[in-house]
């Protein structure tokens, strides 16, 4: 496997379909832990399958949204980072197709990606599961902050749902078929910031692989690819997407 930064450069810039995955990793230097590191992340002090279970929404929706409600502020607060930024001008240059990403914090439409892929949804909005009526973000703090009980509600009265995946729901087939046509189409898969552990985004460079292209990690941590991507990078995050990008530069450069 090379841990070459050249090599990598090399390959994204032979490459006709460049696409980047990315998870947690990728916005923990904006102040958002991975939930997995255990003791610091989001999930140290509560059960996840209580409060963030689709049960949970039905059952006590004011229970649900007392969690979500400061959990979204905080996520508001956040900055896209450099290593967002390495990939909006991937996407400028013309080297990336596209961003999948397990993240719902928004930072990579924020930071300026035009074709993201949010195959676990985003905060960016909440939904009436009974009409349809949405509405966003801000809308919904609104909401939040006039109720009585907390809890965000359409025009006719019915708590809204955040279009975040919850434990317990099927993911959003749109996003999915997405995600598998990047996938597939893709020569490079560059995984970034993410354990490559939870579906669907587990499936993804199987996918890749299997239409002839290759598996880049630039990550930190181990994943069940640590042996069969063609290329790792396992410094820090931004460093590592800094260096690329240094390194596609010195390609391009007469
Ligand atoms: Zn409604």
């Amino acid at each position: 496997m090379a841990r070459d930064v050249l090599e990598l450069a090399r390959r994204i810039r032979d490459a006709r379909s460049v696409v980047a995955l990315t998870g947690a990793g990728i916005s923990v230097p904006s102040g958002i832990p991975d939930f997995r590191s255990p003791g610091t992340g989001l999930w140290a002090n509560v059960d996840p399958m209580e409060v963030a279970h689709i049960d949970a929404w039905r059952a006590d929706p004011e229970r649900f949204w007392s969690f979500y409600g400061e959990r979204f502020v905080g996520l508001r607060e956040k900055a896209p980072n450099s290593a967002h930024d390495v990939l909006v001008e991937l996407e400028r240059r013309g080297r990336l197709d596209g961003v999948i990403t397990q993240n719902i914090d928004t930072l990579h439409r924020r930071a300026g990606s035009q074709v993201v892929v949010e195959v676990h949804g985003t905060i960016e909005h909440s939904s009436c599961l009974v009409d349809g009526e949405a509405h966003d973000l801000d809308e919904v703090l609104e909401r939040i902050g006039a109720a009585d009980d907390g809890v965000p509600r359409c025009d006719a009265g019915h708590p809204l749902k955040p279009d975040v995946v919850l434990f317990g729901e099927m993911l959003p087939e749109d996003a999915l078929q997405r995600a598998y046509d990047l996938a597939s189409r893709a020569d490079v898969l560059l995984c970034v910031g993410s354990s490559l552990e939870v579906h669907p985004v587990a499936q993804l460079p199987g996918v890749t692989q299997a239409n002839g292209g290759v598996v880049a990690l630039v990550t930190s941590g181990p994943t069940p690819w640590d042996g069969r991507a063609a290329h790792r990078l396992d410094g820090d995050v931004v460093e590592e997407l800094e260096g690329l990008l240094a390194a596609l530069d010195g390609l391009d450069a007469p």
